[in-house]
């Protein structure tokens, strides 16, 4: 990789880690998967269940084995069928696991956190419930501002989401958000965390690595 590319995403990570950790947040650069998967199974080490959110990246990482390999209760509704009571449940039941995974949206260098969600199970496991609330950010998560949070999920995020679950929305032609009114529309939610929240404790794990929507 060329030198000043690296140099400023040398710049990027640094500056978003002292923001999040400014704003009572841990965070931690991981420089690989195998970094990641390290950290995630050392914040687990004292958790008997872990919810998993709806989200690519965590389980790109291939953690959900390694969880139950190690005697962890994994509550996973992407393995349930969806709008079913079981699937209903389980996303209920990841809100007071004793620690929740997921990825984000948008990571701001300022400091925030940034999601969109149609249920609202993943925003809402994020803040309170959980004992410990994990997420890992691919480098692709980090923008400058909370303008450009709202822009990633709205000409990125959401879109590529919609095309990967098949929805009949505008922005799977168009490419950006065309704020719709479809039946379909996932955008429902907008979590941004400015801080910490007051009983969870959240860490951030940033992996340099371009990885999940
Ligand atoms: S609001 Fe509608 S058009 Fe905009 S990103 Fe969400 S689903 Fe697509």
């Amino acid at each position: 990789m060329d030198e000043f590319v690296r140099a400023h995403q040398k710049i990027v990570f640094d500056t978003t880690i002292e923001s999040l950790k400014k704003h009572g947040f841990d965070a931690r650069f991981c420089a690989s998967r195998e970094e990641a998967v390290s950290a995630i199974m050392e914040l687990a080490a004292d958790c008997g269940s872990v919810g998993i959110a709806g989200t690519h990246t965590v389980r790109a990482l291939g953690i959900i084995p390694k969880l139950t390999e190690a005697g962890k209760v994994v509550h996973d509704h992407w393995a349930l069928k969806i709008g079913t009571p079981e699937e209903l449940e389980c996303r209920k039941t990841q809100m007071t696991a004793d620690l929740f995974l997921a990825s984000v949206n948008a990571l701001t260098m300022t400091g925030e956190i940034v999601n969109r969600d149609g249920c609202g199970n993943r925003t809402n496991s994020m803040t309170f419930g959980p004992g410990k609330v994990v997420l890992v950010a691919g480098r692709n998560k980090i923008v400058p501002d909370l303008d450009g949070a709202i822009g990633r999920i709205e000409e990125v995020a959401a879109p590529t989401r919609a095309m990967s679950l098949n929805r009949k929305t505008p922005c799977v032609s168009t490419g950006y958000c065309m704020d719709c009114d479809s039946p379909e529309r996932i955008c429902r939610v907008t979590s941004i965390i400015h801080r910490q929240p007051m009983f969870t404790k959240i860490t951030v794990l940033i992996l340099d690595e371009e990885l999940g929507y």
